[in-house]
């Protein structure tokens, strides 16, 4: 079983070491951003409701949020485990979130804390070149950022399951970080 959340800074590398881990654990990879990406694509009610803020670089609001992660998480695929990446983003959907896994029976091993410092981030994001991915808008998630997603790392510490890893190493290096780490048992 492995059931681990991505906590870190937009452009900190979350969603790739999410997704070789979700290769060699078989488990999902869960990006909210994915699948509000997706949702704006295809021009779905979400994705309209969603795509502004987006754009400016805020948060979605909860509401639109919130049932999206309760139904992916009642999925079939998800009873191997799973990896939240870029959810929870804010304390009340942290809480939801621990209601949440109470009420399905499940926990999580660990919170992953990629750590990167602001210089190195903002080159990153410019690198990516998403449609958030403009200067103002990459500030704009950072500051949104340490306002309402930071405050998880000492929301998480409190329940002792966060492990911090230097987000500033190579990708290798990231990798065989969280390795040691985490123990995936799909081959078992
Ligand atoms: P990401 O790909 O995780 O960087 O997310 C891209 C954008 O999607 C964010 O800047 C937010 O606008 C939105 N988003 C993704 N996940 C969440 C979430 N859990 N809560 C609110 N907004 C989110």
């Amino acid at each position: 079983m492995t059931r681990l959340i991505f906590l870190g800074p937009p452009g900190a590398g979350k969603g790739t070491q999410a997704k070789q881990l979700s290769k060699s654990c078989e488990v999902p990879h869960i990006s909210t951003g994915d699948i509000l990406r997706a949702a704006v694509k295809a021009k779905t009610e979400l994705g309209q409701k969603a795509e502004g803020y987006m754009n400016a670089g805020e948060l979605v609001p909860d509401e639109l949020i919130l049932n999206l992660i309760r139904e992916r998480l009642n999925q079939a695929d998800t009873a191997k485990g799973w990896l939240l990446d870029g959810f929870p983003r804010n304390v009340e959907q942290a809480e939801f979130l621990n209601n949440l896994l109470d009420e399905i029976e499940q926990s999580c091993d660990f919170i992953i804390n990629l750590e990167v410092p602001d210089d190195a981030l903002v080159e990153r994001m410019l690198e990516r070149g998403r449609v958030d991915d403009k200067e103002e808008v990459i500030r704009n998630r950072l500051e949104v950022y340490r306002e309402q997603t930071e405050p998880l790392i000492a929301f998480y510490e409190g329940q002792q399951l966060l492990r911090s890893v230097d987000g500033a190493q190579s990708m290798k290096q990231v990798t065989e970080a969280l390795q040691e780490i985490v123990t995936c048992d799909a081959v078992v």
